[in-house]
């Protein structure tokens, strides 16, 4: 897999702390230990497109209300869906 930023194959698993503005946008949120790739030789730190589709749809499914300021990423994944499909992904 490369790197999106400077094309180079030096990936390594890692967890990071990103900030994410909820749906409706009344706020943001702290996600802790959310799954990133690192890049050995531009040290960029990014979450994939896949897993920042998870994260979005997971946002659009859950009852963000109920979640506080800051959640790690595994229990804001395991937050019970209020709808069974998205709807918003047309
Ligand atoms: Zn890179």
């Amino acid at each position: 897999m490369e790197c999106e930023w400077c094309g180079e194959s030096n990936l390594t698993e890692m967890t990071n702390t990103v900030y994410w503005e909820l749906p409706d946008g009344t706020r943001a949120i702290e996600i802790k230990e959310t799954p990133a790739k690192s890049c050995l030789v531009c040290g960029m730190q990014y979450q994939t497109e896949e897993m920042i589709e998870e994260l979005e749809d997971q946002l659009y499914l859950i009852d963000t209300s109920k979640i506080d300021k800051v959640i790690s990423y595994e229990s804001l994944m395991s937050q019970p869906r209020l709808l069974k499909r998205n709807y918003f992904k047309f």
